[in-house]
């Protein structure tokens, strides 16, 4: 418990600092970026030399633009907008959009459960956990690989709560992500979740894609945990709780509703 809690002060501090600086900086950008773009298109054509310049600085000015963009998407707390779904459903749907993001060196297989559970979860902050730890896969798979997404109902015993701070024992669905890539080294792995901690060159991470995972898990009551192998890949395990009775409006096919149902 302490652990989760000095984690999620960690992430609220760091979050209230990075707005704060991510808001000036945007307006600091903004007086540079207006001017740039003013001059290039006075210059026209007139001057290729001096127009190619200003555009490089214009693209930088940019970049960092959209960088303090997600700084500020992270640092709001947004408020989740949960609805029941069905798990199955949410990662058939992202297939296309996985496999666009993996290029075509990546493989990627879903492994779908019969008789899934149905969870209360925001949609969109759910597929956006998905995609960023599908991002964080091709990134370790440079040379190719496979990318599994998984999903389960899965019981967590008081055994398991006892070991893993913060877990409440219960009925969950898991949707776990397995890479075949470079995995992660046990300092790597204690730090994977702290905001801004990035083991990637400077303009290619952030360091905020776990850290939006974990504060999405713990904000729908759920738990994540890394297992990880040096060479051999890593798998993201995310667990939300299970929603105990689907909404009647979605019983729209008696047979499937009731296999779901326990
Ligand atoms: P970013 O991807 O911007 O670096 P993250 O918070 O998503 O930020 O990840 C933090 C770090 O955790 C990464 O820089 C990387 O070192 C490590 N990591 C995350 N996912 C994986 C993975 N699937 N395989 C190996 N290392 C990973």
């Amino acid at each position: 418990v302490e652990e989760a809690l000095r984690q999620a002060q960690k992430m609220e501090a760091v979050g209230q600092l990075t707005g704060g600086i991510a808001h000036d900086f945007n307006n600091m950008l903004a007086t540079v970026i207006g001017p740039l773009d003013v001059l290039a298109t006075r210059l026209g054509d007139s001057d290729p030399r001096t127009r190619r310049y200003i555009e490089l600085a214009l693209d930088g000015a940019l970049r960092a633009a959209q960088l303090t963009q997600r700084l500020l998407a992270f640092s709001r707390q947004q408020p989740l907008q949960p609805v029941a779904l069905d798990p199955n459903r949410l990662v058939a749907g992202m297939s296309g959009l996985l496999a666009h993001s993996l290029g075509s060196s990546v493989r990627l297989e879903t492994v779908l459960a019969g008789g899934i559970w149905w969870i209360h979860a925001d949609e969109n902050q759910l597929e956006n956990v998905i995609l960023n730890l599908a991002v964080n896969a091709r990134d370790a798979m440079p040379d190719g690989g496979r990318l599994t997404v998984e999903t389960a109902n899965c019981d967590l015993d008081h055994r398991y709560a006892a070991d893993n701070a913060g877990v409440q024992a219960g009925q969950y669905v898991l949707i776990a992500v397995t890479d075949t890539g470079a995995g992660m080294t046990p300092e790597v792995m204690a730090k994977a979740f702290d905001p801004f901690f990035t083991t990637k060159q400077v303009g290619r991470g952030t360091g905020l894609g776990l850290s939006q995972v974990y504060g999405f898990v713990k904000q729908s009551a759920g738990h994540v945990k890394i297992y990880s192998e040096l060479g051999q890949g890593t798998t993201v395990k995310v667990y939300l709780p299970r929603l105990l009775r689907r909404p009647q409006q979605q019983d729209a096919n008696p047979a499937r509703a009731a296999s779901a149902l326990p």
